[in-house]
């Protein structure tokens, strides 16, 4: 190993920034958060370190660097754009046995800065000892998506119970376990759902129960968006890398379960209309039957779980069973694929307002407000429409929606196979049969689905 990996307390501790610009604020941010007591040395300063040393959070020594602002320091960093002043600051700190950072500059530095990813109290920190930060920035990147916020709070509360956790569970093996359950169960599932008062209660039920908690099963409804893995939230992610089970629909996309981890059981429950498929209710009962197992069980469906998704009877039914159950929102088709086609969905000059509607079945037809969907200046969002086409435009245009009211179908949206076809209402049966649309397909009717000609940017244009 090159470096020598330290956290360093400064609280109340003096520490020398040299330099007054950009590079020196960020640098003293950090010294700050971290109790320094920072003094700044420079000629000039941006005006938010002015407004710090009006407000006496930080000291300002005016003018050009001289040894003698080393005086009682315990650390400094130079950040000006001077290289030689940079490397005169670091040969006087090296005189005096002052640990000096350049930045930028590993060769005259004695203590490299990391990339850091804060769940404070939990601290990562990323180097490579000035080889190549870049790099050092993308694993930070990907720490960051990983790694649970709610890892913050966690890491609190481990720290505030720590001696009373050792005193309960002295043997090793049984307070490994203990931690494990407080990171991986519930307590954890409530801290990052902002209920902290409800997980320490739970941390203090569980010190004062007879023997370890049993683990105890959840569902999480987990939209995993419209197939683009990109569009998956950071909660979707973690969910698919914590999951035992995973039972899915047809409409995830490859791309998303191979984000899951591997050890992970799938279950393809997808409900394809005409094909095999699995009834709502034998759903509810594998849901069921392995939370009571015990297991993490993720259900994920295609866009957003409350969309056109059943995901509210699913929540209701596990509640009805005692099951605990959390909701990841997904990027609904609507939405994604107005966007991947360039249709905004609103548009002060064409459409105020948007109608999230399904075409699936006879029923959804009839309950539709019809005239009300005929009046022009408004988004109609249609899901599962494809088998209903004929229908749905000749009841538009009998109620009086206007024949060259602009349409555009996204098929596959934001999938790689992604199509788009657009052109006018009247002629929306006859062209969708033309260029032969399958499901998944979203159809948009409105004025603001001409705009997909001048802004289309992903996919091919039929
Ligand atoms: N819960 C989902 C909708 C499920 S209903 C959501 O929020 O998006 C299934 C319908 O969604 C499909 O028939 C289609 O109309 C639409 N859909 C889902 N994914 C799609 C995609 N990638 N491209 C186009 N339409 C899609």
């Amino acid at each position: 190993m090159g470096l020598y990996p330290i956290f360093a307390d400064l609280t109340g501790l003096p520490v020398l920034v040299v330099g007054g610009g950009h590079v020196a604020e960020r640098k003293i941010a950090m010294l700050l958060a971290s109790g320094a007591r920072v003094r700044v040395g420079a000629p000039m300063l941006t005006p938010a370190l002015l407004q710090q040393v009006e407000e006496g959070r930080i000291e300002h020594l005016d003018g050009t660097f001289q040894p003698a602002w080393l005086d009682g320091v315990w650390l400094v960093i130079a950040a000006t754009d001077d290289h030689e002043l940079n490397a005169r600051v670091a040969a006087s700190a090296e005189d005096r046995r002052i640990l000096a950072n350049v930045v930028d500059a590993p060769a005259l530095s004695r203590f490299q800065v990391p990339a850091v990813v804060d769940r404070t109290p939990l601290t990562v920190a990323i180097s490579t000892g000035g080889a190549a930060p870049v790099i050092a920035r993308r694993v930070r990147e990907t720490l960051e998506a990983e790694l649970d916020h709610a890892l913050g709070p966690l890491t609190a509360l481990a720290q505030r119970h720590r001696t009373r956790i050792t005193q309960r569970w002295p043997d090793l093996a049984e307070r490994r376990a203990f931690y494990d359950w407080l990171h991986d169960g519930p307590v954890m599932a409530l801290l990052r759902n902002a209920r902290s008062n409800e997980a320490e209660q739970m941390l203090l039920d569980a010190l004062h129960a007879p023997a370890s908690p049993p683990a105890k099963g959840t569902v999480l409804l987990v939209g995993a968006g419209p197939g683009d893995p990109g569009l998956l939230t950071l909660r979707a992610l973690r969910a698919l890398n914590q999951a035992d089970v995973i039972l899915h629909d047809s409409l995830v996309s490859e791309a998303v379960l191979a984000l899951a981890r591997r050890d992970a059981e799938r279950i393809d429950v997808g409900k394809r209309c005409g094909g095999r498929h699995t009834q709502q209710e034998q759903i509810h009962q594998l849901l069921l039957e392995h939370a009571q197992a015990g297991r993490l069980v993720v259900r994920l469906k295609g866009g957003d779980p409350f969309v056109f998704g059943r995901g509210g009877e699913e929540m209701e039914f596990l509640h009805q069973h005692g099951i605990a159950c959390q909701i990841v929102p997904g990027v609904t088709a609507a939405v994604a694929c107005a966007a991947y086609a360039g249709i905004p969905l609103t548009h002060r000059e064409h459409a105020r307002t948007v109608h999230l509607l399904t075409g699936h079945g006879k029923e959804s037809m009839d309950a539709m407000d019809w005239p009300a969907l005929a009046q022009d200046h408004q988004t109609m969002a249609v899901y599962m429409g494809v088998a209903r086409l004929d229908e749905l435009t000749l009841r538009l245009l009998e109620h009086g929606r206007r024949p060259d009211t602009p349409f555009a179908i996204i098929e596959n949206g934001t999938l790689p196979q992604q199509r788009v076809i657009s052109g006018a209402l009247r002629d929306l049966p006859a062209l969708a049969k033309e260029h032969a649309v399958h499901p998944p397909a979203l159809l948009i009717i409105g004025e603001v689905a001409a705009l997909t000609h001048a802004h289309a940017w992903f996919g091919s244009l039929a």
